[in-house]
């Protein structure tokens, strides 16, 4: 045991990455108020430094917590004090890191020389994957083409794939993965779906279709500066990279930041915390730049944001209970595009609106969407349900990706027979 624990801390130190040895991730089910308030009581205890996972929803839905190992001692007896059983999940989060980590370096770490050879089993870094977009609009210049919506705080380009076969303005679908940086199989994902709609059109089927009349965006890394953060240093980083003068800490939560209920509860003002929601509404230029290229295109009619994890189809709202105008045809249609998954692999989903699914949340993408307009306006939390979180193995990024598919393309051909 001591030797690995000593590489791990020499290859950290060679690296500056930061090391997660010896952290575990604990859950709890909670099944009374006291254990929910138990649980909420951790939340805030900011010197045990806990990551929440799966933050707190309400009796029966499962709590999952990363936590340091100095805090493992505190946390437990905090938990059996309160007669609070938890299970433990993850039993030593690097080595599931350093899994990952030599998962991707026997996979060639070269850049991809064709869109048929990149390996889609495997996850990239943030130069492969701007490679990949690169390699995918050489190859098919008629149909993909690559627009820069900004540049990041930390200047880095916002790249958005625009499937097209003409016409101008169509009707259009928008899908984003990836920001949160952390949910590493999303990005992942959205790679396979830009080679899946290429693939379909040259084979004319599947979305061919529906490329007939409408447009599809897909921006693959929504957060780019928390994805090189991811690889370079901090692989559980997931918010943004801004800094604030006042601020102790670093980032804000992108899923927070929107002007859709901003700053209401489900959101923190505390820049130290995962859901900072940020000064103002809008302040991240990750987010910023999609609210601009939505208002400028005017023709959205679905919007769909992609999360890990916990195997969840959610629609509007999670800012406030009042259901969506919509609300019955966005749960048939969830109910329509969740049956789709499962029929492939048998992953079970559950759908619902976000505050009545998961809980009160501020600020976040689909809430801002829909009240621009989009009526069928979605976000996913893909696999898994907790095995491993957000160190989802690599082997399961295709099934991940196929699955999620078939749901997408029910929403899409839903919005196109139904223009609104
Ligand atoms: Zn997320």
């Amino acid at each position: 045991m001591r030797v690995p624990v000593l590489l791990a801390a020499l290859v950290a130190v060679a690296t500056c990455t930061e090391t997660f040895v010896g952290h575990q991730v604990l859950r709890v089910v909670p099944t009374s108020h006291e254990e929910l308030q138990k649980l909420q009581e951790l939340q805030g205890l900011e010197h045990l430094k806990l990551d929440f996972w799966l933050a707190p929803r309400g009796l029966g839905s499962p709590v999952d917590i990363r936590v340091p190992f100095p805090s493992l001692q505190p946390v437990k007896a905090h938990l059996e004090a309160g007669g609070v059983s938890y299970s433990i999940m993850i039993e030593d989060v690097q080595e599931l890191l350093d899994e990952e980590r030599r998962e991707m370096m026997r996979s060639s770490r070269q850049l991809p020389l064709s869109t048929n050879t990149f390996n889609y089993e495997a996850y990239h870094t943030l130069d492969e994957i701007y490679a990949f977009m690169d390699l995918l609009v050489a190859e098919n210049p008629n149909l993909v083409s690559k627009l820069e919506i900004g540049r990041s705080t930390e200047d880095r380009p916002l790249y958005v794939l625009k499937f097209s076969t003409g016409g101008s303005n169509r009707p259009a679908v928008w899908i984003d993965t990836g920001i949160h940086s952390r949910e590493w199989v999303t990005q992942a994902s959205g790679v396979w779906f830009a080679k899946k709609i290429v693939d379909d059109h040259a084979n004319n089927e599947g979305v061919a279709s529906i490329l007939d009349t409408m447009d599809i965006f897909l921006e693959i890394v929504t957060n780019p500066d928390g994805f090189a953060y991811t690889h370079s240093t901090n692989r559980m980083w997931r918010k943004t990279r801004s800094k604030y003068s006042g601020n102790i800490c670093v980032g804000v939560d992108p899923n927070r930041n929107w002007d859709a209920g901003f700053g209401g509860s489900g959101a923190s003002g505390n820049s130290c915390t995962e859901t900072y929601h940020g000064p103002y509404p809008n302040s991240e230029p990750e987010v910023k730049s999609i609210v601009d290229f939505v208002k400028d295109h005017g023709n959205i009619k679905a919007f769909v944001s992609i999360h890990s994890y916990s195997q969840l189809l959610l629609y509007p709202y999670g800012y406030t209970t009042t259901p969506a105008a919509d609300e019955q045809e966005l749960n048939e249609l969830s109910a329509k595009a969740v049956a789709a998954l499962s029929s492939l692999y048998g992953t079970s989903y559950t759908y619902g609106s976000i505050i009545t699914t998961i809980y009160k949340a501020s600020g976040s993408t689909i809430d801002w969407t829909y009240n621009q307009g989009i009526k069928y306006s979605f976000t996913f939390e893909l696999r898994d349900t907790g095995r491993y979180g957000f160190l989802l193995p690599a082997k399961q990024i295709v099934p991940t990706a196929e699955e999620t598919w078939l749901a997408l393309k029910v929403i899409m051909e839903h919005a196109r027979d139904n223009i609104y």
